[in-house]
């Protein structure tokens, strides 16, 4: 029933449904473990024959109804909290690729996400093709292999703001009998569903506009329920043939849609145990709370910001795909008609020294490395993130030197923009 609410009644109401006297706020289950009156009654927990908290390693109460909202205001069937973004991307690919295996990605990423996948996930035996976000079908297909288990992408990359054509990479993954896994942290379910536009799996850096506070480091991963391992069955053995770590049991077989995610909690979870804390999850449930409000501010400010920054004598160019002329206007009009999320990029006429000129007056917004929280924040990745490169090096890694990341927050934009404009009349 819940499923038919609209989303600000979603971030409010799903997750915690407290039962006779107990608590209204969803309580914080501090315990790393959970009593049972036989052993036999614990017996069944470990052969996943019956649901049941054992060990907060693998689940815990306060951390699935946080899971349970977000894969309400997502669509989803199942979903999991996980300790970071990091932790939901690496899980995302892991639990339906091993060693031997391929993925596709969508070139404009998080850096986080393009060293985990094209370093880390390598040395692990998982190789990535990278394609241009833009690419037309045909050079799209050319970069599946016979080996290619999924196909990532960013509904707005980070930093890039690229947006990411949904249907165009879910029509490609399935016409290879692979899921479309879309990591939507920057739109956020309030701005987009990747689900309707044919995404099999979501996944979250609850870090950013979730949390929205800049608290806490958290991830998620939804589970649309939609893609049918058993169809390419042996592509997915790890779902559709017996695990014998719990006695056998086919994850298809047993949890039909809830598969993957049951699968990623018992084994990856199990294994390797990037769970969330409760306090945290405590937290992102609070933030949660707010999610529709602030993201409309956020999106609201940020237009209003590239708008003032694009009339600016001393602005060089705006990327924000709210603007007419961006080059993702189009596609962000299509998938996100209400708002694609705070972040904007922009250089000045003036160069990298400008950048760093008008940061250093500015006086609200801070200098930070995080984004998409409720306080605007500045970054230079030349001088910052990404300072261990050269020009040349920059350009590659598309990174415009004169590159500022402004990150518009819920604060009057009027008080933005002074800041903004003062800072500006020093460079
Ligand atoms: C921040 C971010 C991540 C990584 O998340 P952490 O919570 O910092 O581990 C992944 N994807 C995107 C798009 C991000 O912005």
């Amino acid at each position: 029933m819940s499923n038919n609410y609209r989303p600000e009644t979603k971030c409010i109401q799903s997750g915690w449904k407290p039962k006779n006297g107990e608590a209204r706020v969803l309580p914080i289950y501090q315990s790393t473990t959970f009593k049972y009156e036989s052993s036999e009654q614990m017996g069944r927990l470990f052969d996943l024959e019956e649901a049941g908290y054992f060990y907060t390693r693998l689940q815990n109460p306060t951390n699935d109804a946080v899971a349970a909202k977000i894969c309400d205001l997502e669509g989803g069937v199942a979903a999991m909290l996980t300790s970071s973004g990091q932790a939901a991307n690496f899980y995302a690919i892991m639990n339906i690729a091993e060693a031997g295996d391929h993925i596709v990605c969508a070139s404009a990423l998080y850096g986080g996400t393009y060293n985990l996948y094209a370093h880390t996930l390598k040395k692990m035996g998982i190789e990535a093709t990278f394609v241009d976000p833009d690419a037309g079908e045909e050079e799209l297909h050319a970069a599946f292999r016979e080996n290619t288990k999924a196909v990532f992408g960013e509904t707005i990359s980070n930093p890039s703001l690229v947006v990411l054509d949904i249907e165009k990479f879910a029509k490609a993954a399935h016409a290879h009998q692979v899921p479309l896994i879309v990591d939507n942290t920057f739109a956020t379910p309030v701005n987009c569903r990747p689900f309707e536009w044919g995404a099999d799996i979501v996944t979250h850096s609850t870090t950013k506009y979730m949390d929205g506070h800049a608290t806490c480091v958290g991830g998620c991963i939804v589970d649309s329920g939609n893609f049918d391992w058993d169809a390419a069955k042996e592509k997915f053995p790890g779902l559709t043939t017996p695990d014998e770590t719990y006695h056998g049991v086919i994850y298809t077989e047993r949890f039909g849609k809830l598969a993957y995610i049951q699968k990623a909690t018992a084994q990856l979870m199990r294994d390797l145990g990037s769970i969330q804390s409760p306090q945290n999850a405590f937290l992102l449930n609070i933030g949660l709370e707010t999610l529709c409000l602030r993201v409309e501010r956020h999106c609201e400010n940020a237009q209003k910001v590239a708008e003032y920054l694009e009339n600016h004598e001393k602005v060089a160019w705006v990327n924000y795909a709210g603007l007419e002329g961006n080059k993702y206007h189009e596609l962000a009009k299509k998938y996100m008609p209400n708002g694609t999320c705070g972040v904007i990029s922009f250089g000045l006429k003036a160069g990298r020294d400008g950048a760093v000129a008008m940061m250093d007056h500015l006086q609200m917004a801070a200098i930070v490395t995080h984004v998409a929280d409720a306080r605007t924040s500045v970054l230079h990745p030349a001088s910052h993130t990404h300072r261990q490169m050269n020009e040349q090096e920059l350009l590659e890694a598309g990174v415009q030197p004169d590159l500022i990341r402004l990150s518009v927050g819920i604060e009057h934009v009027e008080d933005i923009i002074a800041d903004l404009e003062q800072a500006l009349a020093y460079v």
